[in-house]
């Protein structure tokens, strides 16, 4: 008897078990079984299928600015001027290794303005040159103005001043001092010219507003 000529035989799809019995009832039953047993089966069912990442899409373009962009904007003229360089724009240099000087005697050229010209500024000061740090460092002021390269540093228009527009300014390696009155405060002269008559070498000219 041919055993098998009667068996009838089932392969899982999933795991490829071989399942054989003569009895297609019991093989049913066995196929039942092994589907709700089949590891394989059951992995398919549990696993999740994966998810394919989502690039996330680049941000649009704008081709007008945001306000986020502000922080990259230049400041604004107003926002500019609200914070000036502490003690005004430095332009020059009292340092150097100038020699091209002499010592020279007063007065100021009271005429110096149209014959001279603007070399840069100290802390919002105006310089007049010629100038050739140290030994020769101008005229400085627009309307306090004090020839350098004759001041010999004695401090009388320092003492006379009621307004407290000059401070001592190093300069060293000057022939004439090595300090000078620097106006750092010249926008509060109130021009009673007391620096101006004092000065023994007579190297302080005062111009009245417009002069
Ligand atoms: S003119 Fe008078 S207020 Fe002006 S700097 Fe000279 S002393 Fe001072
Ligand atoms: S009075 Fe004349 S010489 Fe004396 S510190 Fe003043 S500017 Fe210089």
């Amino acid at each position: 008897m041919n055993i098998l000529s009667d068996t009838m035989e089932y392969i899982c799809e999933s795991c490829g078990t071989l399942l054989i019995h003569s009895n297609p009832v019991t093989l049913d039953s066995m196929k039942d079984v092994h589907n709700q047993l089949c590891s394989v089966k059951r992995q398919n069912i549990v696993t999740p299928v994966p998810q394919v990442p989502q690039k996330s899409a680049p941000p649009a373009v704008s081709t007008t600015p945001s306000q986020s962009q502000t922080a990259l904007s230049p400041p604004s003229a107003e926002q500019a001027s609200a914070a000036p360089a502490p003690g005004g724009q430095t332009t020059i240099s009292l340092t150097g290794s100038g020699t091209n000087y002499s010592k020279i005697e007063g007065p100021i050229d009271p005429e110096f303005k149209s014959k001279r010209q603007i070399k840069g500024m100290y802390q919002g000061i105006k310089v007049w040159g010629p100038i050739d740090p140290p030994g020769q460092v101008g005229i400085w002021g627009t309307e306090v103005t004090v020839d350098f390269d004759i001041c010999i540093a004695d401090g009388a228009c320092i003492e006379a001043c009621p307004v407290n527009v000059f401070e001592w300014l190093d300069t060293p390696g000057h022939p004439a001092s090595e300090k000078k009155p620097f106006m750092i405060r010249e926008k509060d002269c109130i021009f009673c010219m007391a620096c101006e008559n004092v000065c023994p070498p007579q190297c302080v000219k005062i111009f009245q507003k417009g002069q």
